[in-house]
């Protein structure tokens, strides 16, 4: 039985005083969260911040993109045990964001998924096609290409200890949901293409949705059998609409 995982992105957002308001009131609620995962990815400056607020409660924080290189001379750059300091448990790979307006490839995905694994933080690695490619008719074939690339530097096996959120970019952010059909349909691609690797870790991966996810739609997304939770932006700066969210996968 997979457990659900709830992630809150909150993107270029947040400020000492919110987020202390925010991850104070995530804290609160805890208790009532204990039959799933949940956990906030913070923009890197208050990683620290995460860490002395949630440290010792059950809600795991993470960054939202990390260097493929260890060290030296890459400014601006944040490498993987930086993260590992500041004791994060997950880490986003290849948001469509960081495809879309930075240039990130499927090969830059996968190279900063093969550091993560290396160190033991859990990438999250994102996938999802443009509306233009849905329309076109390509989605499985756009996702089978964003895992590959990981599959072919990784091997499956780097799979067990990672997480694959599946974004439709068109929904990312729109206020448009792909339906419970819709997303159930690629979840149950992906988790059918690295069945052909290897069936039980096929079975065991976590396979989150994200899309304008909010409490008004979690529910019916979570019921689907290959949808293991949800990766929620804009609605995860909210704290009682990411608690409701969080509460929809714990039921
Ligand atoms: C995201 O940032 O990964 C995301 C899914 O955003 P939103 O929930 O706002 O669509």
């Amino acid at each position: 039985m997979r457990r659900k995982l709830v992630a809150g992105n909150w993107k270029m957002h947040g400020s000492l005083q919110a987020n202390h308001a925010l991850l104070t009131q995530l804290r609160a609620a805890q208790e009532g969260l204990a039959a799933c995962d949940v956990a906030v990815f913070v923009p890197a400056p208050y990683l620290a911040q995460a860490q002395n607020l949630l440290q010792g409660s059950a809600i795991a924080w993470g960054a939202q993109n990390v260097s493929k290189h260890a060290a030296g001379a890459y400014t601006g750059e944040i490498a993987v045990n930086m993260l590992c300091d500041f004791a994060c448990k997950y880490v986003l790979i290849g948001h469509s964001e960081r495809r879309a307006i930075y240039g990130e490839t499927d090969f830059v995905a996968a190279a900063k998924f093969a550091a993560a694994v290396g160190k033991g933080l859990i990438p999250v690695l994102c996938v999802g096609e443009t509306l233009q490619e849905r329309e076109a008719g390509v989605t499985d074939a756009v996702i089978a290409r964003q895992i590959d690339a990981v599959l072919e530097l990784t091997g499956y096996s780097a799979f067990h200890q990672a997480v694959v959120a599946y974004e439709p970019v068109w929904a990312i952010g729109t206020g448009k949901t792909a339906t419970p059909e819709q997303a159930q349909a690629v979840h149950a691609a992906i988790r059918q293409r690295l069945s052909l690797h290897d069936g039980a870790l096929a079975s065991q991966l976590q396979i989150v949705y994200g899309g304008s996810v909010k409490a008004a739609n979690a529910a019916e997304l979570f019921a689907m059998p290959d949808i293991d939770g949800g990766l929620v932006g804009g609605a995860s700066l909210v704290a009682e609409e990411f608690l409701a969210i969080c509460r929809a996968a714990c039921s």
